[in-house]
């Protein structure tokens, strides 16, 4: 029986590789995420890997979802996962994609720590927690927790971590992903938190700045309103009371303080942009 063509979809086009904590955002269920997208979501593994050319499981299910990729694009889920898929969205059935990689036994990764420096760049790049350790001292990996993602493989400066096949071999299975899955969304939510925490303590600094430069603009004023009372003559107007023909010099002072209050203000606003589009 001859396989029928698969119709035909939109080219892939994966979202650029977003900062993490863009990325975090983007990894957590919205509101407009509907009961499509949560039930691909279900199907997909979890790892979090960024195979499929996507940030993680939910940005593929999106995708899938709005019909803005083919099905064929995640090697952990094997063809078992694109059959699935097939199965829920009424596409047929087609091979992996090779370019995103191939299906491999699940693997974990192991950190030589003797080399290891403690930079934290790994467990910074983990989804699911699954390293622990502190600056300066050796990391280790939590090999249960593990989904074999890689992600933690590039970061690492010192190239010391090393991914080994799970000994009894093992299949990656659907509590793994829910487990791994409640794991990036507690991390994620935790990540979401500490920028908002961080938000609050950079406006209130901001704003204390802007009091600050206020004070001093007022009193480079006073100096000013003073030294015209005192007979020299303020901006702009020669002693004898007619105007100067030429532009008056500006106050450095004056500009300094007007150039820092413009980046302070510019500061809270971006604050102000990111707190409003966190719903914070
Ligand atoms: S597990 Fe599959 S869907 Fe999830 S990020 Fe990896 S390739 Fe994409
Ligand atoms: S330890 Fe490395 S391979 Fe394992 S889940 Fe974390 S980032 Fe992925
Ligand atoms: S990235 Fe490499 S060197 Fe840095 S803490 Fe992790 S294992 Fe150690």
């Amino acid at each position: 029986m001859t396989r029928p063509a698969p119709a035909a979809l939109p080219a892939v086009s994966p979202a650029p590789l977003p900062e993490p904590l863009a990325d975090a955002e983007q990894r957590l269920p919205i509101d407009t995420d509907g009961p499509l997208v949560r039930a691909i979501d279900a199907i997909l593994p979890q790892t979090q890997c960024g195979q499929c050319g996507f940030g993680g499981c939910l940005p593929y299910a999106r995708a899938l979802a709005a019909e803005r990729a083919p099905i064929n694009r995640c090697p952990p889920g094997g063809d078992a996962g694109v059959a699935a898929l097939a199965g829920l969205l009424g596409r047929p059935v087609i091979a992996l994609d090779p370019a995103c990689g191939t299906p491999r036994p699940l693997h974990a990764a192991r950190i030589d720590e003797a080399r290891c420096i403690g930079c934290t760049l790994c467990i910074e790049a983990c989804p699911v927690d699954a390293i622990v350790g502190t600056s300066k001292a050796m990391h280790t990996v939590i090999a249960a927790e593990c989904t074999g993602c890689d992600l933690c493989l590039p970061p690492c400066p010192m190239d010391c971590i090393e991914m080994v096949p799970v000994q009894p071999s093992q299949p990656w299975t659907r509590a793994d992903a829910e487990q791994a899955r409640l794991r990036l969304q507690h991390r994620e939510r935790r990540r979401v938190q500490a920028r908002a925490d961080q938000d609050l303590r950079l406006a209130a600094k901001a704003r204390h700045k802007l009091e600050e430069l206020r004070r001093e603009a007022a009193r480079l004023e006073a100096l000013r309103q003073e030294q015209a009372a005192g007979g020299t003559p303020p901006f702009g107007q020669a002693r004898d009371g007619e105007a100067r023909d030429d532009e008056p010099p500006p106050d450095p002072a004056q500009q300094e303080l007007a150039r820092r209050r413009i980046i302070v203000e510019r500061a809270l606003e971006r604050v102000r942009q990111r707190r409003a589009h966190d719903g914070a």
